[in-house]
């Protein structure tokens, strides 16, 4: 794949180009992994697109196809010991995003104090409520 949808001033963008240096685990022509500057854990690894987009709904699907397989050999690849692992994708700043280009991160969770916390706030929403989400998402 060509740099001619990298953005300038974008720092993942300046990481594919090579002009910040990072610790590049692999590369398809289509993505590239590297392992996170500031880590949850040992490991902590980061899959970005060639492909300058904020958002995971913006990417392309063949360059979506190319990165899940790209993760799962880094996943492999960093040996995460008892399946434990998160692979998290942060939309927007209230979702936790801070840089604004594709990524998913692999992080590994080797115990309860290393690697992701996550809050899971339940709501408690009734059969109706459900029903009606349920017919303003579904697509057949
Ligand atoms: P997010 O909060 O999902 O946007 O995560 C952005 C991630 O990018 C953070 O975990 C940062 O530590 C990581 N990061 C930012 N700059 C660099 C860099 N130059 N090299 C490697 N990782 C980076």
């Amino acid at each position: 794949m060509s740099h001619e949808h990298l953005q300038a001033d974008c720092i993942f963008c300046k990481i594919i180009r090579g002009e910040i240096p990072s610790f590049k685990i692999t590369e398809t022509d289509k993505s590239y992994a590297f392992l996170d500057i500031n880590p949850l854990s040992e490991g902590h690894a980061l899959i970005i697109p060639k492909y300058h987009a904020e958002y995971f709904h913006q990417v392309p699907d063949d360059v979506l196809a190319d990165m899940l397989p790209l993760a799962k050999k880094v996943a492999l690849a960093i040996g995460l010991e008892g399946n434990q692992y998160n692979l998290l994708q942060n939309n927007g700043r209230m979702a936790h995003q801070e840089v604004f280009h594709v990524h998913f991160h692999i992080i590994p969770k080797p115990d309860t104090e290393k690697g992701l916390k996550i809050g899971w706030p339940q709501m408690k929403v009734s059969k109706e409520d459900l029903e009606k989400t349920y017919n303003r998402i579904k697509i057949d």
